[in-house]
């Protein structure tokens, strides 16, 4: 083979499609008996249930993995939103149409603090000794934080949808540079057919073009030579039997700990990931070992997403309704208003998502029911069944390095890249910033 890419999440397969487009052998080699990874969906009850992502994409049909997949020719369509979004607060739910929207539910005085940070983000340069500062802070130093309560749960909770962060884990930078790419692209869209779809169509060209595709197939360990990489060694799920594979060229999507430790031919597991994880990361931090110990501080974004099937539709529009005065849920969405077939005829697919703020799981999930009933009242009881609930963490998190702590694509060990959400971009969030990596390899390939 000319390149191996481990791994055939989306950014493995975006990878391998160009790679293939540049005229190279390609094999992906995935753990998994089927691709997409964390940006895929199985049917459960009729409803695609997703693997990860809520089907969809943040900056629509003129984001940066439209123009990919416009580019390579994946068949796709996108459901760009009809509105940015709506607030659900004070009991009521306010959609955002232009500022008018906002105003509504921020009152005279909060709004003139909102078109002040505006001003301040997008119109004047920001100082140097602030785009470092935690947004919370460089907020702290601009408005009066508890005289503007709305305001503050405005930008929190929107971080909470989009980043999975909280605003003390993000820099006033990368705040001001994913807003600005939101506003520059677009309002974000749901995919027809769900996430998987996308996935499903990779995989399709990538055998046409004569990938090859080998699913339930381990890597183990990552081969190399005096500094470049040689190959890598896999082991077949089906008979544990291994074999190794060799090219001068191995791209990997599964993140810079997993990716180091198969240097090592270690395998990370998720029990090591979560002593380790986000909660410990300030321990984890001071306690470096040896190079994967201090892969191991990295700092993933963890989440808690419930998927709800109603009878009822609940949101009226195809945008993101941001939760300004729950517990834990950030935002929900309900695909099923752009693609009503992602769930059985007549029923409304809900999916909300949230931040986990504590090690204590049992007590989110039951934030995340307590907040679905006030949101919604009767009608949840009613008219409404939760289909899953699920936490995104360790191995398996929302974004594998938090947004704005990414990494290069480049390693020490040449030939060897890396490719995914570790390695976003900085303004380019989620699928954007998987895609946006793809590119920046790309790039490298054609120097
Ligand atoms: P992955 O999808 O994780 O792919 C890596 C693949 O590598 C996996 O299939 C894995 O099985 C495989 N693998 C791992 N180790 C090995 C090994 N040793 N050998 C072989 N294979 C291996 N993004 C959006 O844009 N929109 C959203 O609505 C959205 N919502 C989200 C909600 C949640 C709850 C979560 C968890 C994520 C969400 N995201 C969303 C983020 C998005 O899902 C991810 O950014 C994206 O799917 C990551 O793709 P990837 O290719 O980098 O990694």
């Amino acid at each position: 083979f000319d390149a191996i890419v481990i791994g055939a999440g989306l950014g493995g397969l975006l990878s391998s499609a160009q790679l293939l487009a540049r005229g190279k052998r390609v094999v992906v080699l995935e753990r998994l008996p089927h691709c997409g990874g964390r940006f895929t969906a199985k049917t459960f009850q009729g409803v695609q249930v997703s693997t990860g992502a809520v089907h969809m994409v943040p900056f629509g049909s003129s984001g940066v993995l439209a123009q990919m997949l416009r580019a390579l020719r994946i068949p796709h369509h996108f459901f760009d939103a009809d509105v940015f979004g709506s607030f659900h607060v004070h009991g009521k739910s306010y959609r955002a149409r232009g500022l008018l929207g906002v105003y509504q539910f921020l009152g005279p005085r909060q709004f003139f603090w909102f078109t002040r940070i505006g001003y301040l983000m997008f119109f004047k340069p920001l100082p140097r000794n602030e785009r470092v500062l935690p947004f919370d802070l460089w907020l702290e130093r601009h408005i009066n934080v508890r005289r503007n309560p709305q305001l503050v749960a405005f930008f929190e909770r929107i971080s909470r949808f989009a980043l999975s962060l909280e605003l003390h884990q993000v820099s006033t930078e990368e705040v001001v540079r994913t807003t600005k790419n939101m506003l520059r692209f677009g309002a974000p869209a749901i995919v027809e057919g769900g996430c998987g779809e996308i996935t499903r169509q990779l995989q399709r060209h990538i055998v046409q073009q004569q990938g090859e595709i080998r699913l339930s197939c381990d890597v183990v360990e990552i081969l190399q030579e005096q500094e470049s990489v040689t190959g890598v060694r896999v082991r077949q799920k089906a008979n544990g039997a291994e074999a190794v594979l060799y090219a001068p060229l191995v791209v990997s999507d599964i993140g810079p700990r997993a990716t180091n430790a198969l240097l090592h031919r270690h395998r990370v597991t998720q029990a090591e990931v979560l002593k380790k994880g986000s909660f410990a990361r300030q321990a984890a931090v001071a306690d470096r070992e040896d190079s994967v110990e201090e892969e191991m501080a990295l700092h993933e974004a963890v989440g808690l997403k419930v998927h709800v099937l109603s009878d009822v539709s609940l949101i009226p529009h195809r945008g993101i309704m941001y939760c300004l005065d729950t517990q834990r849920i950030a935002g929900i969405v309900q695909p099923t208003n752009s693609d009503p077939a992602l769930a059985p005829a007549g029923k409304h697919l809900l999916i909300s998502h949230q931040v986990i703020q504590s090690n204590n799981v049992e007590e989110e999930r039951a934030l995340a029911l307590a907040d679905l009933r006030m949101l919604f009242g009767e009608a949840f009881d009613t008219h409404c069944r939760v289909l899953t609930m699920g936490t995104y963490r360790g191995e398996w998190p929302v974004n594998r390095i938090a947004q704005g702590e990414d990494t290069q694509p480049e390693t020490a060990v040449r030939g060897l890249y890396l490719v995914g959400d570790a390695v976003k971009p900085s303004g380019y969030l989620m699928v954007e910033g998987v895609a946006q990596s793809v590119n920046r390899f790309a790039a490298l390939l054609d120097e």
